[in-house]
C-alpha cells in the first residue's frame, strides 16, 4: 500500500490548483476510504479556488463528483466492504440528530458536510468520506460517465421529479451546459414536453439529439416571447448561473407556472413582483442525498441518460476548470488520477 498519494489542492485564495503529494488519509470510525477512479469538475469548484465559501478553510482538495471503489473501511461501518463500487456527490454527510435530519431532510442538515469543501474531495487518488455520503453504484457504467451524475445529474433529476410538473407538461431548460444537457435528457424521458433555451443557432441540432422537442435561440428572440408563442411553460428549470438570463424567462411561464433555480448566480435576480400575481412562483432546489443519487443513476441506466464528457488527467485540473468556465467544455470535464 502506498503511504503517499497525488492530489490537487488549493492552498490560498485565488491560488492555482497545485499538484501535490499528500499523506494517504486513514478512515476513522464511521468513514470509508475511496480509491478514486474519476472526479467531475463542477462550476462550484471555483468557490474552492477562490477560497470563498462559508466554513471553507485552505488548503483543500476540491471535487464532489467522485466515482471509485471502497478501498478501506473504518470501524463501525456496516454497509460498505472493500471493493464495493462507490460514488460521492455534493452532499458529504449529515448529523442524523438535528431537526432537519429527524425529518429525513438530510440535504438540509444544520451540520451538513459538503464534499470537497468541509473535507478533502475527489481531485486525488484517494479520499475519505463519512459512510452515509457513499452512493452505491452499479457495475454497468464507467466511472468517468457516472461521476457527473452525482452532482450535475442528481441536481437536475431530483429537482425535476420534485418540481410538481406532470407528464405532458411543458418544461423549459434554461442553459445547456453541464447541468442543462442532462436536464434536457431527464425532462424528455420523464414525459415532459421539453424546450431548451440557449444562445446560438449551432445548438439547435444538439438539443434535439438530447431529446428536446423545441429550441429557443435567445440571440434571435427573447426567451419569454418565444415561450409564450409555444403556449407558455409550466416549469422553467434554470441551470445556467446568469441572473439576467434566468429573470428573462419569468414572463414565459404560464399563470401558476414555476421558475426553479438549481444554479445560483452571484448577482441578485431582478423580478417584477406584478408578474408573480398570476400565481407564478420562484423557488430553488438543493441537490439531494446518497439515495437520490442512486435513484438518479438507476433512472439514467433505465432510460439511457448519459453525460457528454471530456476527460482530463488530474494534473490538468486547472485547465479543465478554466475551459469549463469559458464554456469550451462540451459538457462535463472529468478528471482521472
Ligand atoms: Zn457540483
Ligand atoms: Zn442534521
Amino acid at each position: 500500500m502506498p503511504k503517499m498519494m497525488r492530489a490537487v489542492q488549493v492552498s490560498k485564495p485565488n491560488g492555482a490548483f497545485e499538484l501535490v503529494e499528500r499523506e494517504l488519509p486513514e478512515p476513522a470510525s464511521g468513514q470509508i476510504r475511496i480509491k478514486v477512479e474519476a472526479c467531475g469538475v463542477c462550476h462550484s469548484d471555483a468557490f474552492v479556488k477562490a477560497g470563498a465559501f462559508p466554513g471553507l478553510t485552505l488548503p483543500r482538495i476540491p471535487g464532489h463528483e467522485i466515482a471509485g471503489r471502497v478501498d478501506k473501511v473504518g470501524a463501525d461501518v456496516t454497509e460498505w466492504q472493500k471493493g464495493d463500487r462507490v460514488g460521492v456527490g455534493w452532499h458529504g454527510g449529515h448529523c442524523f440528530v438535528c431537526n432537519a435530519c429527524r425529518k429525513g431532510l438530510f440535504i438540509n442538515c444544520e451540520r451538513e458536510k459538503i464534499t470537497g469543501f468541509s473535507y478533502d474531495g475527489g481531485y486525488a487518488e484517494y479520499t475519505v468520506v463519512p459512510h452515509e455520503a457513499g452512493v452505491h453504484l452499479p457495475e454497468k457504467l464507467e466511472s468517468v460517465e457516472v461521476a457527473p451524475l452525482l452532482c450535475a445529474g442528481i441536481t437536475t433529476y431530483n429537482s425535476l421529479r420534485n418540481s410538481g410538473a406532470r407528464p405532458g407538461d411543458t418544461v423549459a431548460v434554461q442553459g445547456i451546459g453541464g447541468l442543462g444537457h442532462l436536464a434536457i435528457q431527464f425532462a424528455a424521458r420523464m414525459g415532459f414536453r421539453t424546450i431548451a433555451i440557449s444562445r446560438g443557432a449551432d445548438k439547435a441540432e444538439l438539443v434535439r439529439q438530447l431529446g428536446a422537442h423545441e429550441y429557443i435561440d435567445t440571440q434571435k428572440v427573447p426567451a419569454a416571447e418565444a415561450l409564450q408563442k409555444l403556449g407558455g411553460a409550466d416549469l422553467v428549470l434554470a441551470t445556467a448561473p446568469n441572473s439576467e438570463a434566468i429573470a428573462s424567462t419569468i414572463d414565459g411561464l404560464k399563470p401558476r407556472g414555476k421558475l426553479l433555480i438549481v444554479a445560483a448566480p452571484f448577482d441578485p435576480l431582478k423580478v417584477s413582483a406584478f408578474t408573480l400575481l398570476s400565481g407564478k412562483t420562484i423557488a430553488g432546489w438543493p441537490s439531494g442525498s446518497a439515495i437520490d443519487s442512486e435513484e438518479t443513476v438507476a433512472f439514467s441506466v433505465l432510460t439511457g441518460v448519459r453525460p457528454r464528457i471530456e476527460v482530463f488527467k488530474l494534473e490538468q485540473a486547472g485547465q479543465a476548470l478554466a475551459k469549463m468556465i469559458e464554456n469550451r467544455v462540451r459538457f462535463r470535464a472529468v478528471l482521472t488520477p
